[in-house]
C-alpha cells in the first residue's frame, strides 16, 4: 500500500517528462553536496524557477518522495491557506507540527528573531536531511506588505541551517527576489529553470506515459492520436504541468480515470514509542492526519480529560474511545498500561527525561511522555548509554496532550540544557563530568534496588514501608512541621511553597511524610543516604560522594551515625518524638528496628 505522498506522485510524475533531467541533476547535486560535508563553499540552496503550469509542484513532490523513500528526513514548508497571515515564518512554524497551545505559548515570548529560539532548536535537533520550500512565490508577491519580512525569515533559515540543503520552488520573478536576498548571506546558490518541451517524439512519449498511468485498466487498449497530442502541445505550449493536466481532464471527461486517491492510500499508522503513555500518544495523533473516526476519539478524549477525576492515561480502556479505532490498532492499544499502585496522580507527575525527549525529536519529530516517569521515586532514566537525571516540569500550564511538548520547550529554553552536570560539584571541566557520571551510576544502582526486585546485596531488602518511612523523613516538605528534610536542602536552600505541587500536609500523625513533591535531584540525595545505610553504597563510595559534592548545608553523611545526626538535626525534639511514636504504631517489630536507628 502506498502512502499519501507515494500515491500522489505515482500518478503525477513521468520520468519521460522534460523535468526529469532537472530532478536527476538536482538529486545528484544535493547528494554530492551532502557527501562533501566539510567543504565551506559548497551549495546549500537550490532555486528552482518555473512558470505557472511548468510542473513545479509535481517536481517538488517527486523530490520529496525520492528522499523520503530512502528514509531521509524532509521538512516541507508550504503556504497554509487556512491561516489568516501570509508570512513565511508563520507557515514554517505550522510545518513543524506543534500543538496549537504550545505554539501560542512560544509566540508570547517571541524574541528578536523571526522565529523564537525554541523553534530553531527544534528544527536543528530534528536533524533534517533536506528542506523543501514549495511555491515560495506565495510569500513574496510584490503586492504583499509582508513580502520583505518573509524574505528576511528565509534569509535567516538559510543562515541558521548551513548544513541542510534547502530547495526552493518558485515562479521565476520570485526566485530572482529570493536569490538576491540570500546572496547577502554568503550562501552557495544553484539555480535551475524549468523549460517547456518541444513538440517532438519526446513530448509524444511523455503524453503516452502520463496517459497510461492515469487510464483505468479496462481502457488500456485505447490509443491517443498524433492530432490529439499535437493539440495538447499547442494548448499547453509544451508546459509539462499544464499538458499533464489536460490529459487528466480529458480522461476524467471520458470517465476513464484510474487513480482514486481515497482507495490508493491508507493513512500511516502512528505507533507508540516504547513505554509511551496513552495521553502522549493521543497528543501526537492530534497533530498528525487523523481519520474522521479517530477525530471522534479525540473529541471524546478531550471531553473526558476535562473531568479532574479522570486519569488521561487510563482512557485507552474507555469503550467510546477504543471503538473509534479499527482493528489495525489492536496491538497499539495492547501496549498501553494502566498506572497502578506506586504511580503518582497525573497532575502530580512532572518528572521527565530530557534525553528521551531529544531522542524522540530526532527519531520521530514529536516528543513522547513515558508512563515510567510517573512512578514515585523515579529520578534516573536508564535507557541511555549512561544514566540520565530526570528534570521537573515547572509550568503548571499543560494539558494531557501537550505535556511532553511543554517539557521539551521548557528544557531547551532553560539553563539546564546548557549545564553539563546534574549536581553542584567541587570539580570543573572533564573531572566534573566524570564525577557527575559516577554519582548518576550510584544513584541508578540505588534506584533499581528501591524500585525493582533485584537483589543487589546479600542482606534482606527492607520492606516498602521502611523505605518509604525513611525517604519521607529525609525528604519531607519544607512547609511541613516547619523544617525541610535534610536531602531537600543538601544542595540548595528550600523556600516555603516553591514547588508547583506544593500541598501543605498535616497528616503526619497517621502516615510518614510523603515525598511526591520532591525533585529528582533531591530524591537522588535521599537514595544515597539510603544506599549508605543499607550497604548498597560502600563506605569508600560514600567518602567519594562527600568529596565531590558542593553542599549548601552540611557535608554528605558517610555512615549511619552521621545520617542519623543530619537527618534529625533539622527537626525539633517534638517532631522527632512524633516520628518515633508513628513508627512504633504503624510498623511491625522487624521494620521498627530498621528505622529506629535514624530516629533517635
Ligand atoms: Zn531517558
Amino acid at each position: 500500500m502506498l502512502n499519501r505522498l507515494g500515491a500522489f506522485t505515482e500518478a503525477q510524475w513521468s520520468n519521460l517528462s522534460g523535468n526529469e533531467i532537472v530532478l536527476t541533476a538536482l538529486v545528484s547535486s544535493i547528494c554530492n553536496g551532502v557527501a562533501v560535508g566539510s567543504d565551506d563553499d559548497r551549495t546549500n540552496l537550490y532555486l528552482i524557477g518555473g512558470a505557472l503550469g511548468s510542473g513545479l509542484s509535481a517536481l517538488s513532490y517527486q523530490l520529496e518522495h525520492h528522499f523520503r523513500s530512502q528514509q531521509l528526513r524532509v521538512l516541507s514548508i508550504e503556504r497554509h491557506p487556512q491561516k489568516s497571515v501570509t508570512l513565511f515564518s508563520s507557515d514554517l512554524v505550522y510545518s513543524l507540527k506543534l500543538p496549537a497551545e504550545v505554539s501560542e505559548e512560544i509566540r508570547k515570548h517571541k524574541g528578536k528573531s523571526a522565529l523564537d529560539e525554541a523553534y530553531w532548536h527544534l528544527l536543528l535537533e530534528r536533524n533534517y536531511d533536506l528542506i523543501i520550500i514549495r511555491d515560495a512565490h506565495e510569500w513574496v508577491l510584490p503586492s504583499l506588505i509582508s513580502s520583505s519580512q518573509s524574505l528576511l525569515a528565509m534569509q535567516e533559515l538559510v543562515a541558521r541551517c548551513p548544513c541542510i540543503p534547502i530547495v526552493v520552488f518558485a515562479e521565476p520573478g520570485a526566485a530572482r527576489e529570493i536569490d538576491h536576498a540570500v546572496s547577502l548571506t554568503n550562501t552557495g546558490v544553484r539555480s535551475f529553470e524549468l523549460s517547456p518541451m518541444e513538440n517532438d517524439r519526446d513530448f509524444e512519449m511523455f503524453i503516452r506515459d502520463i496517459r497510461r498511468k492515469l487510464l483505468a485498466a479496462s481502457d488500456q487498449g485505447a490509443e491517443i492520436s498524433q492530432e490529439e497530442i499535437k493539440s495538447i502541445h499547442s494548448k499547453s505550449k509544451g508546459l509539462i504541468g499544464y499538458a499533464s493536466r489536460l490529459v487528466h481532464l480529458s480522461l476524467a471527461d471520458a470517465g476513464a480515470l484510474r487513480f482514486n486517491e481515497a482507495e490508493n492510500f491508507e493513512a500511516e499508522q502512528l505507533f507508540p514509542i516504547n513505554g509511551e503513555s496513552f495521553s502522549s500518544w493521543m497528543g501526537r495523533m492530534s497533530v498528525e492526519n487523523m481519520s474522521v473516526a479517530e477525530l471522534n476519539a479525540f473529541d471524546v478524549f478531550s471531553h473526558q480529560c476535562a473531568q479532574l477525576s479522570v486519569d488521561p492515561d487510563s482512557l485507552y480502556e474507555f469503550p467510546a474511545i477504543r471503538s473509534c479505532f479499527n482493528d489495525r490498532y489492536e496491538g497499539v492499544f495492547q501496549s498501553f498500561r494502566l498506572p497502578t499502585d506506586g504511580y503518582l496522580p497525573f497532575r502530580q507527575s512532572t518528572s521527565y527525561c530530557p534525553e528521551c525527549l531529544k531522542a524522540d525529536i530526532r527519531k520521530v519529530d514529536l516528543p513522547a511522555w513515558r508512563s515510567a516517569w510517573r512512578q514515585l521515586g523515579m529520578c534516573i532514566c536508564c535507557d541511555h548509554a549512561s544514566p540520565v537525571m530526570l528534570l521537573s516540569l515547572s509550568t503548571p500550564h499543560y494539558s494531557p496532550l501537550d505535556k511532553a511538548w511543554r517539557a521539551y520547550t521548557e528544557y531547551v529554553s532553560s539553563p539546564s540544557s546548557r549545564l553539563l552536570v546534574s549536581f553542584p560539584l567541587i570539580s570543573n571541566g572533564e573531572q566534573a563530568i566524570a564525577d557527575n557520571q559516577m554519582l548518576l551510576r550510584i544513584t541508578a544502582r540505588v534506584q533499581s534496588w528501591v524500585l525493582g526486585d533485584t537483589q543487589i546485596i546479600q542482606t534482606q531488602k527492607p520492606t516498602k514501608a521502611v523505605l518509604e518511612f525513611l525517604l519521607g523523613v529525609w525528604l519531607c516538605d519544607p512547609a511541613w512541621r516547619t523544617a525541610p528534610g535534610f536531602a531537600c536542602s543538601f544542595f540548595f536552600p528550600q523556600r516555603k511553597g516553591n514547588s508547583a505541587n506544593f500541598t501543605p500536609d498535616t497528616s503526619f500523625a497517621d502516615a510518614p511524610p510523603h515525598y511526591s513533591w520532591a525533585t529528582p535531584r533531591q530524591i537522588a540525595v535521599a537514595y544515597w543516604m539510603l544506599g549508605v545505610a543499607f550497604n548498597v553504597i560502600s563506605f569508600d563510595e560514600a567518602l567519594t560522594i562527600r568529596d565531590v559534592c558542593r553542599p549548601y548545608s552540611l557535608p554528605f553523611p558517610v555512615d549511619r551515625n552521621e545520617i542519623r545526626r543530619v537527618g534529625l538535626g533539622v527537626h525539633a525534639r517534638r517532631v522527632r518524638e512524633e516520628m518515633i511514636a508513628l513508627a512504633y504504631r504503624t510498623l511491625c517489630a522487624e521494620e521498627f528496628e530498621q528505622v529506629i536507628w535514624a530516629l533517635r
